[in-house]
């Protein structure tokens, strides 16, 4: 693919807490680099712990960000995502923020702003995360955040905290980076 039909820039957010969290977030990276049509994986940040969001009698997450090259359409790449949440097991039980195998949210799709019937971008939760905010600092600094300005702005709330990494090998960071 040349420089200009690789797509649109893409960020994920990527949740776990049921069943082996750190695996199927693995996994996710995996099918996110081999399992979608027209997109390629180009990077992923660091895996870290957190505390669940809303209901607390749940397990602790495993939360990561990815960045994609894609020619889907933002809704495209919504469904594809859900196929992914699905093929992890994910079962819905009408639950707001319970507990689940993996929760794959679209972040950011280029420079666009989206209120759709089921799909908003940027995703409605992102200013107010420090589990997403951090990983997509250390992915991609410099990133505008349409209608909210730069990330490093938006980060500049969480200073001082610290997201728990979760223990990987370096290497296995460093090969899921494509070349852009
Ligand atoms: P949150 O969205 O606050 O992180 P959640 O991930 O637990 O909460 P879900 O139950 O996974 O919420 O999704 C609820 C609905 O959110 C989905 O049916 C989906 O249509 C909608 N939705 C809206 N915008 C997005 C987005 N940017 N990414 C993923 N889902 C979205
Ligand atoms: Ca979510
Ligand atoms: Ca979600």
């Amino acid at each position: 693919m040349s420089a200009g039909d690789r797509g649109v820039q893409a960020f994920i957010g990527i949740g776990a807490n049921l069943g082996d969290p750190e695996a199927q977030v693995r996994e996710s990276f995996a099918r996110l680099a081999k399992g979608l049509p027209k997109t390629r994986l180009t990077g992923r940040s660091r895996m870290f712990r957190n505390p669940p969001m809303g209901p607390q009698d749940q397990p602790d997450y495993v939360n990561a960000v990815a960045r994609l090259y894609t020619r889907l359409e933002p809704l495209e790449l919504l469904v594809e995502l859900q196929g992914i949440e699905c093929a992890c097991g994910r079962e819905r039980d009408g639950t707001r923020w319970g507990p689940r195998r993996l929760d794959l949210d679209l972040l950011l799709f280029g420079d666009q702003s989206l209120d759709l019937p089921g799909l908003q971008v940027p995703h409605a939760g992102i200013a107010d995360r420090d589990f997403v905010i951090l990983p997509l600092l250390e992915l991609a600094p410099g990133l505008q955040i349409p209608g909210m300005g730069p990330l490093e702005l938006l980060a500049q709330r969480f200073e001082g905290a610290n997201l728990i990494p979760v223990a990987e090998p370096e290497a296995s960071v460093t090969a899921a980076e494509g070349h852009g």
